[in-house]
């Protein structure tokens, strides 16, 4: 299929054209192939509901390929590499990011409608800084001699030790909204542990993972380590339920992390979640307010609110309600709405037109449940996918818009007294994944945070990851924790050798 270059591409790097002019393979044992169905979707940027290339679509037997590759690999050349080995490639590869980080951050802004600047500046920066963090950790995998007894061998004399072993072959499913960084959410720490990586980026952004194969191939990755499989949810769940994947990683959906569960039964391969989130921001009156305004609005809105970790209930102080949300609100109301690509763009298209009606139908329920606007409530132009970003306030706790997860720039506030806390508020959601606490009190900012079920807390502050900070999810947010070391132990498993001397 050739398609006519957008209008929209007149201002992206050359090489990005370059790569937008051929239709898209699947990589798979290291060459670029066809689905074996022959199968093809087209890829959109949700700026202007316009094509941008067409992919291939990978059905079961390219799973099959991919699979058999990486168990080839695994068992193979890959195995015989050494920790120092791996290390290299990881941070050559990480190296390679960071060249190619503007071009990168443009495929990123046209296919997902963030925006180009935040993309290099956030995505891609971040991405190479996982690769060259887990290129570190390549070396420094450690098992432990262990003193035993066996109680009845008396005088017997043992030596035992661990060591940490790959999982084996690895499918790493990632969602839409950080498609690059999900993937380095996983695929660095599989790698630097001697995992072999099958990788199913989203449909609706299948771009960054197929141009980051050729980066990692240029930097000398072996045939079968890492193969990328574009497609839709019929390829993740091959994934999940194919009897020769080991472990499966996914980023998405709470509904899809259970459809996965369920798949990984047949061979009790290890699965990994990371799922959804209602993040509530907590906001007490001793809060510098004029930096919780801007933290808390950016807490919510940053990614278009399609961030797993989107700070979505706010939870006010009620002495301070007023003030506080009509200052969120104006932030809202400043909010510059345009495509990824215009620099000064502050809130970009949501990804696609499903993700448009989705979250537009959430807010439609809210209004209809009796919620009131303070800033936004709509969809803004006719062309693109674009919502204005949206504060409700009036929302009661049973709403949809105060219990479920929307990925848009939309969020609620709700005010609290102090007397009667707002730990039983905050822990009111089926998820835990992240909570931001706003006071100048720091002993209430750490009670707080104690009180919160959730696995990422911040204080003062929203969305401030990073590499060496585990990140995982209490509760229906997910199982184990990627990032940091915690991500080591969930690509590794442990053996215990015992010798009788
Ligand atoms: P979102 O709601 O954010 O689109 P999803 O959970 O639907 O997130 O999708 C996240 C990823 O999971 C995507 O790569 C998608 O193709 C994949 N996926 C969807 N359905 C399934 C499934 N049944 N099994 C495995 N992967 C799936």
């Amino acid at each position: 299929m050739t398609l006519e270059i957008n209008s929209s591409l007149a201002n992206v790097l050359p090489s990005v054209q370059e790569f937008l002019r051929n239709d898209k393979q699947l990589f798979i044992d290291g060459q670029w192939v066809d689905a074996a169905a022959g199968e093809t979707f087209v890829t959109y940027d949700p700026a202007t509901g316009q094509p941008l290339t067409s992919v291939a679509r990978a059905g079961a037997e390219d799973v099959d390929r991919a699979v058999a590759s990486g168990r080839r690999a695994f068992d193979g050349e890959w195995s015989l590499w050494t920790p120092a080995m791996r290390q290299r490639l990881l941070f050559r590869i990480g190296e390679a990011i960071y060249e190619h980080a503007e071009e990168l951050a443009q495929l990123e802004a046209l296919d997902n409608g963030k925006s180009a600047g935040v993309a290099q500046a956030v995505d891609m920066v971040w991405t190479a800084e996982l690769f060259e963090y887990y290129a570190g950790w390549a070396t420094k995998i450690e098992g432990r001699t262990v003193p035993v007894s066996v109680p009845w061998a008396p005088g017997a004399s043992w030596h035992a030790y661990t060591t940490r072993e790959p999982v084996g072959v690895c499918g790493a499913i990632i969602p839409w909204n950080f498609p690059l960084l999900m993937a380095a959410f996983k695929v660095p720490a599989a790698l630097a542990c001697g995992n072999v990586v099958v990788l199913k980026p989203a449909e609706q952004t299948p771009l960054t993972a197929l141009r980051l194969a050729e980066i990692m191939a240029d930097a000398g990755l072996p045939a079968g380590v890492f193969s990328v499989l574009t497609g839709f949810g019929d390829t993740g769940a091959a994934i999940a339920a194919h009897d020769d994947v080991d472990k499966v990683a996914f980023t998405g959906s709470t509904e899809v992390g259970k459809l996965i569960v369920d798949a990984a039964k047949g061979n009790l391969k290890k699965v990994s979640l990371e799922l959804g989130g209602k993040s509530p921001q907590v906001v007490y009156a001793d809060a510098d307010l004029e930096a919780a305004i801007a933290g808390t609005a950016s807490g919510f809105l940053f990614n278009h609110g399609q961030a797993c970790t989107a700070g979505s209930r706010l939870l006010v102080e009620d002495r301070i309600f007023d003030e506080f949300t009509q200052g969120v609100a104006e932030v809202a109301r400043n909010s510059k709405i345009g495509p990824g690509m215009d620099p000064t763009s502050d809130i970009g298209p949501l990804v696609s037109e499903e993700q448009l009606n989705r979250v537009t139908g959430y807010i439609n329920q809210g209004l209809a449940d009796g919620a009131t606007a303070l800033s936004g409530g709509r969809r803004h132009g006719e062309v693109g996918y674009y919502v204005e970003p949206t504060l409700l306030v009036d929302v009661e706790a049973s709403f949809s818009v105060y219990r479920e997860e929307i990925f848009g720039p939309v969020a609620v506030a709700t005010p609290f007294n102090i007397d009667e806390g707002v730990q039983a508020a905050a822990n009111d959601t089926p998820f835990g994944l992240a909570a931001s606490v706003w006071s100048r009190d720091i002993s209430k900012a750490h009670r707080t945070a104690r009180a919160i079920k959730a696995g990422t807390v911040w204080i003062n502050c929203h969305n401030a990851f990073d590499a060496a900070l585990p990140f995982g999810g209490y509760k229906q947010s997910g199982w184990g924790r990627e990032l940091g070391e915690g991500a080591i132990d969930s690509y590794t498993q442990t053996k215990a050798v015992n010798v009788l001397l």
